[in-house]
């Protein structure tokens, strides 16, 4: 068993302010890793710049990162960062500038084709990173994850690097009030996704059972603010960094290996994937291993599984509907996943057709 979760998270409004005497410690150079609009509309990007000001270091904005980032663009990323000179790297965003920032922290200092990112060639240890998340869902500032889009394979996949667990995360609940409802219930369904996923699969241990119960607990008390339109958002930050450690330790399984089809094929935004599945994949739980999902329930404060079944269909912001096809192959295509072995009861392609058949 291992315990290994080496972020400094710092919370509160105003911390980026409050700590900008921390930035120079990482170099003279940063390059800024963001998506389209977030940044700036959270408050964040303004924040992060005046403090690197403010502490004489130079800095580059990348603004490229798309939802669902692809390995072309932190490949590009990384290029820009080298020409730059970046010293160290700050992700502002959801998950999807936060993994991007992983992959171009790992291109900047290792001279590899894109799809090496995935295997053995990256040898260099990656710039090291910074992040400020503006959702409270994938827990990305405190995972050594990088989720990317591969058209090569029309998959997402990810690549894991010790190094890529960020230095420190700020965490301010002020930069989510500009979250739109759909993108606050999707990114809630992710972070109760972590939590729960990581509770049961065979890697779960009595370190991740610690965070996943912590952010359950958390999730349980906040989740009805979300649902009523009065987010507590420094609650659901926690909530979700203490679901990112419990995946860090654990892995995520078939829940998130199926959502990514969803995500790919369908255009399905990350949480909502998970919060589609989720219902299916429960079902099964509580079929095959009443004793695990027991300890899931009680941490949320579920009463049964239909109360916890009844918040997350309320945290789905829209239904996806599904064809025959695309069920069969999905599933055909999901049961290759390398999570799969994880999961807790023997699991066939026609296992996952049933819980992918929950959206015909
Ligand atoms: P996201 O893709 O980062 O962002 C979704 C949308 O919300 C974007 O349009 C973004 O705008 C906008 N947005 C985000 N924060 C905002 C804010 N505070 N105010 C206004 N708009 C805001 O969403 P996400 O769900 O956080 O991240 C999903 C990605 O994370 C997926 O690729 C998923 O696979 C990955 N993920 C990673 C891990 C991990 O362990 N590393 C775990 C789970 C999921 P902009 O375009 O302007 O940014
Ligand atoms: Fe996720």
């Amino acid at each position: 068993m291992e315990m290994f979760i080496p972020t400094r998270l710092l919370i509160g409004k105003g911390i980026v302010r409050e700590n900008r005497h921390l930035f120079p410690e990482f170099g003279k150079k940063a390059l800024i890793v963001t998506g389209k609009s977030s940044a700036q509309k959270s408050g964040a990007l303004s924040d992060v710049t005046e403090a690197l000001s403010s502490q004489g270091i130079a800095f580059r904005i990348f603004d490229e990162v798309e939802n669902n980032p692809s390995v072309k663009t932190c490949y590009n990323g990384g290029r820009i960062a080298k020409e730059f000179g970046a010293e160290f790297i700050i992700a502002i965003g959801g998950g999807s500038p936060m993994d991007a920032a992983k992959a171009i922290a790992t291109f900047a200092t290792n001279e590899i084709e894109p799809l090496d990112i995935f295997g053995a060639e990256v040898k260099k240890e990656p710039l090291p990173l910074l992040s400020a998340p503006l959702t409270a869902g994938t827990g990305s500032e405190v995972t050594p994850y990088s989720v990317l889009t591969v058209p090569e394979i029309e998959n997402k996949k990810s690549f894991t690097h010790r190094s890529c667990f960020s230095k420190i995360a700020f965490l301010d609940p002020d930069y989510l009030a500009s979250l739109p409802r759909p993108v606050l219930l999707d990114t809630t369904a992710d972070a109760l996704s972590h939590a729960i996923e990581s509770m049961l699969t065979r890697r779960t241990s009595m370190v991740s059972k610690v965070y996943a119960e912590a952010a359950l607990n958390r999730l349980g008390e906040a989740i009805p603010g979300v649902i009523a339109g009065d987010p507590d958002f420094e609650a659901l930050l926690l909530a979700s960094s203490l679901a990112g450690m419990a995946i860090s330790h654990t892995g995520t399984i078939i829940v998130h290996s199926m959502g990514y089809l969803l995500t790919y094929y369908k255009d399905v935004p990350h949480g909502r994937a998970n919060a589609l599945l989720l219902p299916g994949f429960l079902e099964g739980c509580q079929k095959h291993i009443p004793d695990r999902l027991a300890p899931v329930l009680s941490a949320y404060g579920a009463s049964s599984l239909g109360a916890l079944l009844a918040d997350i269909k309320q945290l789905t912001a829209e239904f996806t509907k599904l064809t025959e096809e695309e069920v069969q192959t999905f599933a055909h295509k999901a049961i290759g996943a390398k999570n799969v072995p994880q999961n807790l009861w023997p699991l066939e392609e026609a296992d996952e057709a049933r819980i992918f058949a929950t959206l015909l």
